[in-house]
């Protein structure tokens, strides 16, 4: 099903996003993990790519498996590495295997700056998707605005190109302060983007993650968050705790305000992914 479709129906929606291993004999328990969170029944699960496009394979092999589980696939595909043909192949392959979703990606720089590519942005791989064949293209935004971006109006310009290329439905980089959400979709909304909004939310059950969290979305690491963060840094299984309580309590909040679509960023625990839903039971019943 196209995740637009999904989306269009205005019930709440929790999606999950899951990544595949870096090595092809990882792709067994990578598969585990993808079938026991396609338990939970998401709405639908997207497939992360490797960076620098380096495992397509392996992101269409875990796609397919949750496919075969009934819940809808959205495949990531990022484009700073790759060339025309190459995306073309994918996309080929993914027809082939009736995957219809695409989250299109520029993906990051590569570190030595040197890329060998036929796309410099999203935007113009959204419009190389819709030449070869018809996806449901998602794309990536951020309520923070990029890091690389001047200021947060080049970025909502910048989104605003992308969307106009052809966006079915936008996905937040995470966030841990919902003001941060709702004054982008303020913004979204005055820029005249009118396509759905999935809100990425990331729990931190380890304080390992919090600094590469931080660093990877640029994101503000509230106060509060960063107080649990501290007093649990070394009693894993109090942290694991309070991020799930964490992470329920911005989701609470968020559908409280009318956000209806949530992305779970589940870093592959499904028991994680698990307990948020058990948390969510009763107000995923409550009509919008
Ligand atoms: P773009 O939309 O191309 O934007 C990149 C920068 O260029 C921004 O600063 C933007 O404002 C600017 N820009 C865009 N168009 C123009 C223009 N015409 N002129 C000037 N500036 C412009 N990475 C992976 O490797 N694999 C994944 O699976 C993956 N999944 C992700 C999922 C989500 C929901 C998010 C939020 C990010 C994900 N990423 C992933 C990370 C992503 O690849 C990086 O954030 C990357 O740096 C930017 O990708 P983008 O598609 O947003 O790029």
């Amino acid at each position: 099903m196209r995740i637009s479709e999904i989306l269009s129906d205005g019930r709440i929606h929790i999606s999950c996003e899951v990544f595949p291993p870096k090595k092809f004999d990882g792709i067994a328990q990578a598969t585990r993990v993808a079938q026991e969170i396609a338990g939970l029944q998401p709405s639908f699960m997207s497939v992360t790519y490797g960076a620098s496009g380096s495992t397509p394979g392996h992101t269409l092999a875990v796609a397919k498996a949750v496919r075969d589980t009934g819940v809808t696939p959205l495949c990531h595909l990022t484009c700073v590495q790759s060339s025309r043909s190459h995306v073309q192949q994918v996309l080929r392959e993914m027809q082939e295997n009736g995957l219809e979703n695409v989250l299109a990606l520029r993906g990051d720089l590569p570190r030595d700056g040197c890329i060998q590519t036929d796309f410099t942005y999203a935007s113009e791989l959204i419009s190389f998707i819709h030449s070869q064949g018809s996806f449901c293209v998602g794309a990536a935004c951020y309520p923070e605005a990029h890091p690389e971006s001047a200021s947060r109006q080049a970025d909502m310009d910048n989104l605003r190109r992308k969307v106009d290329a052809g966006v079915d439905f936008l996905t937040t980089q995470m966030f841990f302060d919902n003001g941060l959400l709702y004054n982008f979709l303020y913004r979204a909304q005055r820029a005249g983007i009118r396509v759905p909004v999935c809100a990425g939310i990331m729990p931190i059950c380890d304080p390992k993650q919090v600094a590469r969290a931080v660093k990877l979305s640029g994101s503000i690491m509230p106060p509060r968050f960063a107080a649990i963060a501290d007093r649990f840094a070394n009693a894993p299984a109090a942290m694991t705790q309070a991020g799930i309580a964490f992470a329920t309590e911005q989701i609470v909040d968020l559908i409280a305000n009318g956000v209806t679509n949530i992305h779970l960023y589940t870093m592959n625990k499904p028991w994680i992914a698990r307990a948020i839903m058990e948390n969510l039971s009763e107000i995923l019943r409550v009509d919008t």
